[in-house]
C-alpha cells in the first residue's frame, strides 16, 4: 500500500508539489483520509515548502493551478467531500 505522507497510514488521495523551489520538477504527495486535501487544492501544484493540509484541508503555500487536475490512484476509500 502507499502510506500517507504525514502519518504513514494508507493513503487515499494523491497530489503533487514541487521537487524544490527553482525546477519544475514535482513530487507525489499522499494523503490518509484524515490528512488529505480538499479536493479543489488536490488539483493544485503546492510549493515545495508546503507542509500539506492542516485544519479544514487547507495548506500552508499558495498552490499553483496547473490546468489540469492531478488523478486519484484508483483509491478504495475517499474522505469526506470527494
Ligand atoms: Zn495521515
Ligand atoms: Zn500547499
Amino acid at each position: 500500500m502507499i502510506g500517507c505522507t504525514a502519518c504513514g497510514a494508507e493513503a487515499v488521495v494523491q497530489w503533487r508539489r514541487r521537487a524544490d523551489a527553482r525546477t519544475e520538477d514535482t513530487v507525489p504527495v499522499y494523503g490518509c483520509a484524515d490528512h488529505a486535501l480538499s479536493p479543489d487544492a488536490a488539483a493544485l501544484l503546492h510549493e515545495a515548502a508546503c507542509t500539506g493540509p492542516g485544519k479544514n484541508g487547507a495548506c500552508s503555500c499558495t498552490p499553483t493551478d496547473v490546468g489540469t487536475p492531478f488523478e486519484a490512484e484508483s483509491p478504495r476509500r475517499m474522505p469526506p467531500g470527494w
